[in-house]
């Protein structure tokens, strides 16, 4: 039996990846901190859990050698621009000097005779933000312009000089990729559980930063499935896992407008500039052609799609939340 281990497991991508692997029959372990909220996913019982967190390296080390696994997908970590401007020092340490102890922490398990130990990494479109080339594709230079960027680049060249070494090491370069469970915090969710609430007479606006920034928006389901792809491949290899279409979020409103029942999203938005990231991509946009042709992945869920899918559970959620009788 396949042992693998996940940080992460509590996020978007984690749990759909725990799902995947335990109905794939694989052994799962997971890294798990005691401080996470009660309303964050929680980790299914079949999942063998280590106490650690990734901004520790004794606890995160001591976490994989007790799961001796095969295989780790690293997706823990400080997940978003905004966060990482809040406390660029802890993402350093969380999102970038945490993937060294990973990789550091499956070379040793290797060296001590475990086998082939494949590593994972979560990395992000954010290490080519500084880039004016469209779409980007693995040959893209590197250039960061936020901490989360920063720490996500530091994290791929750290992957880069350990499959050097000899490791069956790879980077999935994550384009924005959504679901039900993408946290409120993060603009795709805010503006789909807005719509919701907003369609249930429970919200009257909703406040948003720069409209016009184009991303490469898929279906998270998909983007695990990238990573097992990438974990599974004889050779070990950096992967942009995108749709290759962009849309602005004005189109996003749009659509999730549309699928409210609401249509026009004008008079229920502001701008805010405090919103506003000091610096921004104007548009990231993957090429996702080498993961098409090498592992003959493909994304299985279009923008328009995914949207609506976000709205209705949202529509869902809010009409359990109305008082009885309204
Ligand atoms: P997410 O929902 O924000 O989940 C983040 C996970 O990291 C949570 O399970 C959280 O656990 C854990 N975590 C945070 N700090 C930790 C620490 N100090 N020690 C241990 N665990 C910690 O993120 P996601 O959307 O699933 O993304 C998964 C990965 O893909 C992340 O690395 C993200 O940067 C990358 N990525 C995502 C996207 C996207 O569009 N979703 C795009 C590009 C790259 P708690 O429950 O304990 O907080």
């Amino acid at each position: 039996m396949v042992r693998a281990f996940v940080t992460g497991a509590t996020g978007q991508d984690g749990s759909y990846l725990v799902e995947r692997l335990l109905a794939d029959g694989v052994e799962v372990h997971a890294l798990v901190r005691r401080q996470t909220e009660p309303e964050t996913t929680a980790i299914p019982a079949a999942v063998v859990e280590h106490v650690g967190d990734l901004a520790d390296p004794a606890t995160l080390h001591r976490a994989i050698d007790a799961a001796a696994p095969q295989i780790i997908y690293n997706l823990g970590g400080i997940s978003s621009v905004a966060a990482s401007w809040s406390d660029p020092l802890a993402t350093s340490a969380v999102t970038g000097t945490a993937v060294g102890v990973i990789l550091e922490a499956a070379w040793r398990l290797r060296e001590a005779g475990a086998g082939d130990v494949r590593v994972v990494q979560a990395s992000s479109a954010e290490i080519f933000a500084g880039t004016a080339v469209v779409p980007q594709d693995e040959r893209t230079p590197i250039a960061p312009i936020n901490p989360y960027g920063a720490a996500k680049s530091y994290a791929a060249h750290l992957v880069d000089v350990y499959r050097r070494r000899g490791l069956h090491a790879a980077s999935a370069i994550l384009y924005n990729h959504e679901s039900p469970r993408r946290p409120v915090g993060f603009v795709t969710r805010k503006i789909t559980y807005s719509a919701a609430a907003i369609a249930a007479g429970t919200q009257d606006r909703l406040v948003l930063g720069d409209l016009s920034v184009r991303r490469d928006w898929g279906w998270a389901p998909d983007y695990v499935d990238a990573l097992v792809r990438i974990a599974e491949a004889d050779r070990p290899d950096d992967y942009v896992v995108a749709t290759g279409t962009s849309h602005s979020i004005e189109d996003f409103l749009n659509v999730a407008f549309d699928e409210a029942g609401i249509g026009d999203w004008r008079p229920f938005v502001e701008t805010d500039p405090r919103f506003i990231r000091p610096t921004d991509a104007a548009e990231l946009r993957g090429d996702p052609a080498r993961i098409a042709r090498k592992l003959g992945w493909r994304p299985t869920v279009g923008f328009d799609e995914l949207v609506r899918r976000m709205v209705r559970h949202d529509l869902e959620l809010a009409r359990i939340d109305l008082p009885t009788g309204s």
